[in-house]
Order: structure tokens, then C-alpha cells, then sequence
């Protein structure tokens, strides 16, 4: 344990108290210490070197169609508020004579997820990011979002979904291409029946 960590666990005890617990109960005397273990974890994507997690996974390649990375889980927190939002990203994009490895582009989610976090921010890093570090000829990034700040509190709209979405290059400028896109991953994200989807562009209501 190092010394920076002391301080957030007593910053943790004072915030229980300040609600009318009393911290040094006993279901609560570890509870400073597994928060600042779980807060440091969950934002984590701070310490992240995207070149050093990217670095050896770029391949040149003939390889012109689309690739897309469908359905990856991710799970953030909402700046406003501090509480978990989390769902499903799609990443697509075409290459242009290079690829990333597969299995980087959901580590890459989780970099930015990693963080605090506005839906609509995460979606645009991860876009950008991907057209900075592989030059493709175009990115595609879709979320869909539950976000727990609206579910619990506030507008307690336990059912909606938050869809954000980052159109770079060819996927901004053809709209074939983005309807490629978004046919192929429309089977699973308007699979959900009976959930209501807005596509307001507001991540969370900053109450
Ligand atoms: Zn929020």
C-alpha cells in the first residue's frame, strides 16, 4: 500500500459518516478499503499506455472489407454522478492495408470505460482513437447504455437505453457504408424487445 492511498480511504469513512452511518460498525470497518480497491480498478484507464496496449497488434494486410467487433460488454461510471452506466459497444471500421488485432479493440473500450466518464466522450475516444493509432479509411463506434444515475434516481427511467454513436471517415461521408454497418449490428441492438431506446445524445441528466 502506498501513502497516496491512505488518504481516499479516510475521505470514504468521512463520506459515511456524512450520510449517518457509522463507519467503525462492523459491516463497515473493511468498507473504506474495498472501495478505494474497487475505485482504483475502475479507474484504472487513466494508467493506461494506449501505444504500449496497442503496439504489437497492427498488421498490414490486403484485407478491405469491414471488421466489426460486435456485442462487447463494458462497464463505466458517470462523472456526474459517480454511479455505474454499462452495455454493449459496437466497433466497426475498414482498413486501409492494416488491421488491429481483434482482441485490442475491447481492451481499448475498457481503457476509456475505465474512467469517469460521459457516455457520449467514451463513444468519441474510442472512435478517435482507433482512426489515430490504425489510419483506417473510417470508424464506426456504437453504445448502448443503461446508466444507473437514471434508473435509481432522478428521472427513474428504469428501462430506457442510452444510444451514442461516432461516425469518422468513410462511415460519416457514405451513408451505405454506415448502413452496412448498422444493419449488421441491428439484429442484436434492436433485439432487446419491450426496451425503450432514446437516441437523445444525453448521456445522463446532470441533476
Ligand atoms: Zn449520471
Amino acid at each position: 500500500m502506498t501513502n497516496k492511498m491512505v488518504p481516499m480511504q479516510d475521505l470514504v469513512r468521512g463520506l459515511l459518516g456524512a450520510i449517518g452511518e457509522d463507519p467503525e460498525r462492523e459491516g463497515l470497518q473493511d468498507t473504506p478499503r474495498r472501495v478505494e480497491k474497487s475505485l482504483r480498478f475502475l479507474t484504472s484507464g487513466y494508467d493506461t499506455d494506449i501505444d504500449k496496449l496497442i503496439n504489437n497488434a497492427l498488421f498490414a494486410v490486403e484485407y478491405s472489407e469491414m471488421v466489426i467487433v460486435r456485442d462487447i460488454d463494458f462497464y463505466s461510471l458517470c462523472e456526474h454522478h459517480l454511479l455505474p452506466f454499462f452495455g454493449k459497444c459496437h466497433v466497426a471500421y475498414l482498413p486501409n492495408r492494416r488491421v488491429i488485432g481483434l482482441s485490442k479493440l475491447p481492451r481499448l473500450v475498457d481503457v476509456f470505460a475505465r474512467r469517469l466518464q460521459v457516455q457520449e466522450r467514451l463513444t468519441s475516444q474510442i472512435a478517435e482513437t482507433i482512426q489515430e493509432k490504425v489510419d483506417p479509411i473510417g470508424v464506426a463506434v456504437v453504445m448502448e447504455a443503461t446508466h444507473l444515475c437514471m434508473a435509481m434516481r432522478g428521472v427513474e427511467k428504469q428501462n430506457s437505453v442510452t444510444v451514442t454513436s461516432s461516425m469518422l471517415g468513410v462511415f460519416r461521408e457514405d451513408a451505405r457504408t454506415r448502413h452496412e454497418f448498422l444493419e449488421l449490428i441491428r439484429h442484436r441492438a434492436g433485439a432487446r424487445t419491450g426496451r425503450q431506446v432514446h437516441d437523445s445524445g444525453v448521456g445522463c441528466d446532470a441533476e
